[in-house]
């Protein structure tokens, strides 16, 4: 899914392409998962009206309109956006399409119809489910070191489960949780109430390291493609059976709470 290095990168280049564009159509092909508004509201609400920001609030990414509309869009595990060229071949389970003068578009498009979609006032975010339950941002400034601390104070469970859950931080999904426990040699599966003070301290520094970092590559490597998820770089997400970057055995990868989870055994220890 994409996460907030990802959904960085896709503002960036949103805010840079189409902010101040004005839609001049809009397609709902079926089957579509958008809440709220029927299709039909949604077409009417969007046409003409003009792109006036766009921002990211956790997973979310938020197209600001003229008309005080936000789209809000959480793609899940396999929604995308694509930036194309009208004249550019539909994929397949293209939800909609959102035509710019000047004849780009931008297609949402889901394999497995996971992502949520939302069309709502923007005084009314917080009826989007979940949407208070949201924790600060993962490199947001007032996330200091305590704080991270305080709120992990707040979590039991494993270490793993903690990072991924957004009522505790927002951003991190699976796989930056996988690349971040490696960066501070955390065991994934450790019980949160066991890490010491050092650990936690290490894990909220390797969270700002290996966001501001995979945010820096990914925005600079993304272009129009902004469809297209860039992982190739990572150190142990996705990389089972690879040597580990920092010790040269094998990385592990297991699937455990309906997640795979790759780390290396060696480097990431059970036991402190
Ligand atoms: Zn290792």
């Amino acid at each position: 899914m994409p996460e907030l290095p990802d959904l960085e990168a896709i503002q960036e280049f949103l805010l840079r392409e189409l902010v101040g564009s004005r839609v001049s159509s809009v397609e709902v092909l079926q089957p579509i998962p958008i809440r709220r508004p029927t299709p039909e509201e949604f077409v009417r609400q969007l046409t003409g009206n003009l792109l006036t920001s766009v921002s990211r609030r956790g997973k979310f990414l938020l197209l600001s309109m003229e008309s005080g509309h936000v789209l809000a869009l959480n793609p899940m595990l396999t929604g995308r956006l694509q930036y194309c060229d009208a004249r550019e071949r539909r994929r397949a389970r293209t939800c909609f399409i959102l035509a710019f003068q000047g004849g780009r578009q931008l297609r949402y498009f889901d394999a497995k119809l996971m992502g949520k979609v939302y069309l709502v006032e923007e005084s009314r975010t917080r009826e989007i489910p979940r949407w208070e339950e949201m924790g600060p941002e993962a490199l947001a400034p007032q996330v200091t070191l305590e704080v991270f601390r305080q709120r992990l104070r707040r979590h039991p469970g494993q270490i793993k489960n903690i990072l991924v859950n957004d009522t505790f931080l927002t951003g991190i999904g699976n796989a930056y949780a996988d690349e971040i426990l490696f960066a501070a040699g955390v065991y994934p599966f450790r019980k949160r109430t066991s890490l010491s003070q050092e650990e936690a301290e290490a894990l909220f520094r390797a969270m700002r390291q290996v966001l501001e970092e995979a945010t820096t590559i990914v925005s600079s490597r993304m272009g129009d493609d902004i469809h297209v998820k860039i992982r190739d770089f990572l150190r142990v997400h996705g990389k089972g059976g690879q040597a580990c970057p920092r010790c040269g055995g094998s990385v592990s990868q297991i699937t455990a709470n309906q997640r795979l989870t790759n780390y290396c055994h060696t480097c990431q220890p059970r036991l402190p």
